[in-house]
């Protein structure tokens, strides 16, 4: 029987994952706080929901898309929590990065309801999440990975369950670290390239066959107009924000502290997108770590 699932949260990344359920012939209900979102995804074929709460009523899943761990958990937990409306057999995957301490958190009310969660960050970006081929990092128990596998192959290629509740957080924040660092790293040699008079997109050519390619240069190239469709080619607009990268190198230096583990480079990626923050680019996405560098707005 095709599983109804509820999806909440169809921003940048949430309405491509959830237009691909319904390309899938799952039935989807959506849920999300701007009417334009649930709109398009009216538009795409899916049932729409005035509130989070009748949009899990019939849900055999629920699969969240939120900005952070405090949207998280008032969804699940909070006063009018969903754990207190949906049905008994219900699988909660929550695809936030979030901290691994509220997704576990969450999970464990789930438990004491009987209730199953798993966390399942992803990584890819919009282009994956448009495309289906994103990565998802799964924590949780592994039956419920199990039960989550077929859902989540319609929105990724690659599923992996990385260990207990909350792993799934832990190995995708350590993930988004590398990618801040290694993003700011190809924004600074194609900039210093650039600036002595080499066109950005022979040096990404280079870099791309030498020792100092990455993802950031394959997939995402900071500097406008090198690569069609990324963000910088469209002024940034789009794509991960600098305030969602912000936020997971924080929760990354929480995690550092908590664990007693060294990130220098961590830290300083952690400064240099607050400073970029604070300039005004919040809203920007997060490869627009270039304009720092160039000190433009
Ligand atoms: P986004 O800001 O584009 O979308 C978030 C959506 O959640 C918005 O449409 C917002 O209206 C909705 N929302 C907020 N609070 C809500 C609530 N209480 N009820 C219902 N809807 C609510 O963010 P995004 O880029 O889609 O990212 C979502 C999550 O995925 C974040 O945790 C982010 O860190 C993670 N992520 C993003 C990317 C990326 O490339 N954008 C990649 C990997 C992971």
């Amino acid at each position: 029987m095709t599983q109804n699932i509820a999806f909440i949260g169809l921003g940048n990344m949430g309405g491509p994952m959830a237009k691909n359920l319904i390309k899938n012939d799952f039935n989807v209900t959506v849920y999300d706080l701007n009417a334009t979102a649930v709109a398009e995804l009216k538009a795409a074929g899916a049932d729409t929901a005035n509130n989070a709460k009748s949009a899990v009523a019939n849900a055999d899943v629920i699969i969240s898309m939120l900005p952070n761990g405090a949207i998280v958990k008032s969804l699940y937990t909070g006063p009018n929590g969903l754990i207190n409306e949906v049905k008994d057999e219900v699988l909660i995957i929550d695809s936030s990065t979030i901290a691994a301490d509220d997704a576990r958190a969450v999970a464990k009310a789930c438990e004491q309801k009987g209730i199953a969660m798993i966390d399942a960050p992803v990584s890819g970006g919009t282009a994956a999440a448009e495309a289906g081929t994103l990565t998802f990092i799964c924590g949780g128990e592994k039956a419920d990975f199990e039960a989550a596998k077929s859902i989540l192959s319609a929105m990724g290629r690659h599923i992996f369950h990385a260990g207990a509740s909350g792993a799934g957080q832990v190995a995708k924040i350590c993930n988004n670290m590398l990618l801040a660092i290694h993003m700011i790293g190809t924004a600074e040699a194609l900039n210093m390239g650039a600036q002595q008079g080499l066109d950005p997109a022979v040096m990404s050519d280079i870099m791309k066959a030498s020792s100092g390619n990455n993802w950031s240069l394959q997939v995402y190239n900071p500097y406008p107009d090198v690569m069609p469709n990324v963000p910088s080619s469209k002024d940034y607009q789009g794509g991960f924000m600098v305030d969602l990268m912000s936020k997971d190198l924080g929760l990354s230096q929480e995690l550092a502290a908590k664990s007693k583990s060294a990130t220098p480079l961590g830290a300083m990626a952690t400064q240099l997108y607050q400073i970029h923050q604070a300039g005004g680019a919040g809203g920007l996405d997060f490869s627009s770590i270039l304009k720092l560098l160039q000190n433009k707005k």
